[in-house]
C-alpha cells in the first residue's frame, strides 16, 4: 500500500509502496478514506521535535474497518472509525481517573520490540506517528485509538477526518481544558485549523467576547465565520498583548489560548490575562525553549497546557459529530483544499504559506 514517509528531518517527503501486517489479536485495519495535514507534523519534518525514522505521517485520520483481532469486540469490518492520538490502555490510575489522554500506559499499545512490524518495507520496520500513520491507504492501529461513527453515513470522511485531531484538540482546549464559561472574554493567538476550533469552543461555551489573533488576514476572515467576534491583525499590532488590552478597557482576558507554539507568542499569552485569568498552552514550542514569566505579576493568573484538547475521545467524538449534523459547529469550512497522498510535499507548502486551515488527503 502506498503511504506518505518522513525518511528525515529537512528531508521532503517520499511516497513508498510498503506493507502493512494483518492485525494482531487486538488490532484493526483500516481502509483510510481521508487524512488532514496537521501543522504538528510540520515540526517533526523540521527537526524541531524528534521522531524515529522511517515513519508513515498522519495522525488525524477516518476510515472504514477491513479486518480485526480476534480480541476485538469494539468494531467490526465495515464499520466508519476516527481514529485519534489519544489511544489508552483502560487500566492505569489516569485512565481509571477519567483522564485516558494522559494514559501511562501507551507503550502497550504498540506491538513489543523484537515482534513482526505493523508496518515495514524488506523486512525494514517503518513507525507510524503517534501510532496511527494516517496518511497512507490503510492503517493498522490498537483498538484503543478507534472510535465508530454510527448514524452519520452522509458526513464524509473529509470531514470526519478533522474531528481526530485539528476538532477535538480546540474545541477541548475550550470546553475541556479551559472550562470557559458564559460570558468570558477569550483571546486565540493563531487562527490555523486548531486554533479556528478553540474559536468555535468558545463560541459554544457561549464566550462573550471572543479575539482573534493571527498575521494572515485570510485567517482572521475564517476566524470570524468561526465566531470570534473581534480580530488583531498582528502583523499591524506588533505587540498584540497591548493591543488586547485597548481591546478590554485595560483589563485584559480571561482566557487566553496559544496555538501556534512559539516562546514570544506563549509568553504573550500569560502577559494578557487579567488578574485570575488562564493562559493554555496548545502549540509545540520547540523542544528545550525555556519560558519566561514575570514573577511580580500572578494575581492569580495561571498558566497551563492542553493535551489534544483534555480527550475523552470515545465519548467525545461522536458527541462533536452530533453537534455538526445539528449544525452547532463547522467541519466542512475547515477543509481548505482536497488533494491525493502523491501531492502531500504541496500541502505541506501551502500550509508554510499560512493560507489554509487544513488540506486533506484523499484516497481512491
Ligand atoms: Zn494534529
Ligand atoms: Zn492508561
Amino acid at each position: 500500500m502506498k503511504a506518505a514517509i518522513m525518511v528525515g528531518a529537512n528531508e521532503p517527503v517520499e511516497i513508498h509502496d510498503i506493507a502493512i501486517d494483518q492485525p494482531g489479536p487486538r488490532e484493526v485495519l483500516i481502509r483510510t478514506g481521508a487524512s488532514g495535514v496537521c501543522h504538528s507534523e510540520l515540526h517533526f519534518l523540521q527537526g524541531l521535535y524528534s521522531q524515529n525514522t522511517p515513519t508513515v505521517l498522519g495522525h488525524e485520520g477516518a476510515g472504514t474497518v477491513e479486518k480485526v483481532g480476534e480480541l476485538v469486540s469494539y468494531v467490526k469490518p465495515g464499520d466508519r472509525v476516527i481514529t485519534c492520538l489519544s489511544s489508552f490502555c483502560g487500566n492505569c490510575e489516569r485512565c481509571l481517573s477519567g483522564r485516558p489522554n494522559m494514559c501511562m500506559n501507551k507503550s502497550e499499545l504498540e506491538r513489543e520490540s523484537g515482534s513482526t512490524p505493523r508496518l515495514s518495507k524488506n523486512g525494514e520496520k517503518f513507525f507510524a506517528l503517534s501510532g496511527l500513520g494516517t496518511h497512507a491507504e490503510q492503517m493498522l492501529v490498537h483498538e484503543n485509538a478507534t472510535v465508530k461513527i454510527e448514524g452519520h453515513d452522509d458526513i464524509p470522511y473529509e470531514e470526519l477526518a478533522l474531528v481526530g485531531c485539528g476538532v477535538m484538540t480546540g474545541i477541548g482546549a475550550a470546553i475541556n481544558t479551559a472550562d470557559v464559561e458564559v460570558g468570558a472574554t477569550v483571546a486565540v493567538i493563531g487562527c490555523g485549523g486548531v486554533g479556528l476550533n478553540v474559536i468555535q469552543g468558545a463560541n459554544l461555551a457561549n464566550a462573550g467576547k471572543i479575539i482573534a489573533i493571527d498575521r494572515e488576514e485570510v485567517k482572521l476572515g475564517m476566524a470570524m465565520q468561526m465566531g470570534a467576534t473581534d480580530v488583531v491583525d498582528a502583523s499591524v499590532h506588533t505587540d498584540i498583548s497591548k493591543r488586547i488590552f485597548e481591546l478590554t478597557d485595560g483589563q485584559g482576558v480571561d482566557y487566553s489560548f496559544e496555538v501556534i507554539g512559539l516562546k514570544e507568542t506563549a509568553e504573550a499569552a500569560f502577559h494578557m490575562l487579567r488578574r485570575g485569568g488562564t493562559a493554555t498552552l496548545i502549540g509545540m514550542v520547540p523542544q528545550g525553549t525555556m519560558l519566561e514569566i514575570p514573577a511580580w505579576s500572578w494575581g492569580e493568573r495561571r498558566i497551563q497546557h492542553s493535551s489534544i484538547g483534555s480527550n475523552r475521545f470515545r465519548v467525545q467524538i461522536p458527541q462533536l459529530v452530533d453537534l455538526y449534523a445539528r449544525g452547532k459547529i463547522k467541519l466542512g469550512d475547515l477543509v481548505s483544499q482536497t488533494m491525493p497522498l502523491a501531492n502531500i510535499n504541496q500541502a505541506f507548502e501551502d500550509m508554510q504559506k499560512g493560507q489554509v486551515a487544513r488540506t486533506v488527503l484523499t484516497y481512491d
